[in-house]
């Protein structure tokens, strides 16, 4: 993988260009990919989105969003677009199982692969260019450094501003994750200087809840939370019933990882969702336990430091139990 400067000159020349992302995109993945895409539509070059799956409806306001295309609904006009795509962008992940059905298709592609993103271990022999910076907020500020640092300050917009703000919104927590650096801050003030309404990403994205969301939280924070003092550890299995009984949607799920870090002295918070094809795992961490290492290797999965995901082909209850043996083996770190 060679360094992500060394593809600035190629800007210059028409491209069609793919940029795709990890499934079930959030608001880092969207708006670092969508920003992205008014960014090089600027520079004169043919672009689409393609997302491996669907989204959460809070996105849908994003500049842009009506056009990405869903892999797993359009699948033959994903794969049209990435087979004959000059470039591919790789942005909020960094290994192709995270895009699910695409895996395949990208593998194949003759086009050039270029990585954005902010995850631990890179799978670096499938890019051409790239950047890998786990110590970055988002995706999203990467992408606003790539246009920054390609000369092209100047044609941040008031569209690409909003799409930009929201990874970093949303990937630092609102601002108070230790990767919200001064350069952070610095970008902030930058895109509020482009027009930023950044009340009103805040009020799409937090201020968007329907009842039977708030009311399925309420329900998981009573009946399904488990407090494991003995492992400062928070854990929360919802079955598949529970997702009927409320109606959950792609994305009403976000955020529930991080209500019980909220309780004194708990360190890690874990949640396991049985969704059809497989048990969704995610987890969260402060200070010193690593939620990265600890997915990687019970979970199949991977991320941050402080925040990670994977998953389990096993049942509910035998992922559960696993998980109970697992903790016992990092006990130290929990302490
Ligand atoms: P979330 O819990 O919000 O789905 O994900 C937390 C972080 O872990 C995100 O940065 C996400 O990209 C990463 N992540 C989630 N699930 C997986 C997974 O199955 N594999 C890997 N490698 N990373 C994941
Ligand atoms: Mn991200």
């Amino acid at each position: 993988m060679l360094p992500l400067e060394e593809f600035y000159p190629f800007l210059t020349r028409n491209a069609k260009v793919v940029i795709t992302t990890h499934q079930k995109p959030d608001g880092d993945a969207m708006g670092s990919s969508l920003g992205l895409m008014h960014f090089l539509k600027k520079l004169g070059h043919t672009v689409s989105v393609i997302s491996p799956t669907n989204w959460a409806g809070f996105l849908n306001w994003m500049p842009g969003c009506n056009s990405v295309v869903d892999f797993e609904a359009k699948r033959m006009q994903g794969e049209e677009l990435i087979k004959h795509a000059d470039w591919i962008f790789c942005l909020d992940f960094n290994n192709f199982p995270r895009t699910k059905h695409m895996e395949n298709s990208l593998l194949a592609a003759k086009a050039i692969k270029i990585l954005i993103d902010h995850h631990e271990e890179p799978q670096k022999d499938v890019f051409s260019y790239g950047k890998s910076t786990p110590a970055k907020s988002s995706t999203c500020e990467m992408v606003y450094d790539f246009i920054v640092g390609s000369g092209n300050a100047s044609l941040i917009d008031e569209s690409i501003a909003a799409c930009l703000y929201t990874g970093v919104m949303t990937d630092t927590g609102s601002f108070r994750f230790p990767s919200t650096s001064a350069a952070v801050h610095r970008m902030v003030a930058f895109l509020k200087d482009k027009e930023l309404r950044h009340e009103l990403v805040h009020e799409y994205i937090y201020d968007s809840y329907l009842e039977n969301r708030l009311r399925f939280t309420g329900h998981v924070l009573l009946n399904r939370m488990d407090v494991l003092y003995e492992y400062n550890t928070v854990l929360i299995a919802i079955p598949k019933g529970d997702l009927m009984r409320f109606g959950i949607q792609t994305g009403d799920t976000e955020g529930l990882v991080n209500f019980p870090l909220s309780i004194q002295g708990i360190k890690m918070v874990a949640i396991v969702i049985d969704r059809d094809e497989e048990r969704k795992w995610s987890f969260r961490s402060k200070g010193n336990v690593d939620v990265n290492s600890f997915a990687r290797k019970y979970f199949n999965g991977g991320g941050h430091f402080n925040a990670s995901g994977g998953r389990a082909t096993e049942s509910l209850e035998m992922t559960v139990k696993n998980f109970h043996q697992a903790i016992t083996e990092i006990k130290a770190e929990l302490e």
